[in-house]
């Protein structure tokens, strides 16, 4: 077997998953360019392995060691084009640092992007699960992501209305492994208005009294408002977010809420949004926590890797967790994170 130089080999992830899971890679690399990458990807098929792409590891959750070829995308650089008027669209490399980017667009004025300040992980992956936060998804202003192909071999243009982007979902998502996201252009613009429909964010202000907000303003906003309410994955290792908000049929909604008059919920014309938060602290998890791993004392949709856990055990809670909302509900809660099997099987 003839070594590319980019590729090591048994690397540990423990400080690439925001988990902290203690896994390695048999094979590892980073592409820092286009031609990187492919040579990361040719290896990985000459010798029949799986691969990974990976991020900032910051919604995914190691089973086990991964015993192919995790390829690092690494690939970074902004740029703004086509700046007309109000409105502009600025590229970012797939490897660029997500928060970075906003604070790089919210200071030059440009908005569209602000209220997602602070979520970890790549430019790369945000169209991966289409990055939500404080009414605004990453749908919104994406125009168009730049892969590689991994089931044709050839780079292409994918359109934002291509993506299929749905809460939390999207076609990436839905067929993984088969696109590798190397650049995104989002359309911004400095008169769009500002989103503050959360209460959580339009408080912010009351308190704050800013009579003419900029993005930048909404951005540390944001930052304040998640700092109070999350846990910081370096000191408290986690994944964000571990379940969806799950969407029920209206009518089981109106079955729900008459049965429990409290509960939190957003309903639409055909379906409603619960909140999976409220309904795992209703059954008893908020602050749960063994020797290893727990749910985090302040919210509690958030799985916390206390001490040396394993994949395992955050999956095994994150199961109990299910039964009993399922059982006291009958709602289902889907994961949020991808997970990483641990023997994998090839298509995994
Ligand atoms: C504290 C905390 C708060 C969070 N808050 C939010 C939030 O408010 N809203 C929200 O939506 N998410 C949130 N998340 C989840 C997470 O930050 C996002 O999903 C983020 O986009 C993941 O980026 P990443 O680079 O870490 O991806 P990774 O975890 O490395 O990868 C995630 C998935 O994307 C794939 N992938 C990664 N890069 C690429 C690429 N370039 N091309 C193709 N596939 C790729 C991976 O193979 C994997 O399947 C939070 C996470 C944490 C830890």
């Amino acid at each position: 077997m003839k070594l590319p130089a980019n590729i090591r080999e048994n690397v540990s992830l423990q400080a690439m998953n925001s988990l902290g899971i203690d896994v390695s890679a048999r094979w590892y690399g980073e592409a820092t360019s286009g031609n990187r990458l492919i040579s990361l990807l040719d290896f990985a098929d000459e010798e029949g392995l799986e691969t990974l792409v990976l991020g900032g590891g910051s919604n995914l959750v190691f089973a086990g060691d991964f015993p192919g070829l995790v390829a690092r995308l690494a690939i970074t650089g902004r740029r703004w084009e086509q700046v007309e008027g109000d409105s502009a669209i600025l590229v970012l490399g797939g490897g660029e640092n997500w928060h970075e980017a906003v604070l790089y667009a919210a200071s030059a004025g440009y908005r569209g992007i602000e209220n997602l300040a602070l979520i970890p992980g790549t430019a790369g992956a945000a169209p991966v699960q289409n990055i939500g936060a404080y009414g605004v998804e990453l749908k919104d202003t994406l125009v168009s992501v730049t892969v590689l192909d991994r089931n044709t071999g050839s780079w292409r243009v994918i359109h934002c209305e291509e993506c299929d982007f749905a809460y939390r979902d999207s076609v990436f998502k839905r067929q993984p492994g088969r696109y590798v996201i190397t650049e995104l252009r989002l359309h911004l613009s400095r008169s769009a208005p500002l989103t503050l429909v959360y209460a959580d964010l339009a408080g912010y202000f009351d308190e704050q009294e800013i009579p003419a907000l900029t993005p930048l303003d909404v951005a540390q906003a944001v930052m304040a408002v998640r700092r109070r309410k999350l846990p910081d994955p370096q000191q408290m290792p986690n994944a964000g977010s571990f379940f969806k908000n799950p969407v029920v049929p209206l009518a089981d909604w109106e079955n729900l809420k008459a049965e429990h008059p409290d509960m939190p919920g957003y309903p639409g014309p055909v379906t409603a949004k619960l909140a999976a938060a409220w309904l795992i602290d209703q059954c008893g998890w908020k602050g749960f926590r063994n020797a290893r791993v727990g749910v985090h004392n302040r919210q509690a949709l958030v799985l916390i890797n206390h001490s040396g856990g394993t994949g395992a055990d955050v999956l095994s809670l994150a199961e109990r967790i299910r039964r009993d909302v399922q059982a006291r509900f009958g709602v289902t809660l889907d994961m949020e994170p991808g997970v990483i099997p641990a023997g994998l099987t090839p298509g995994y």
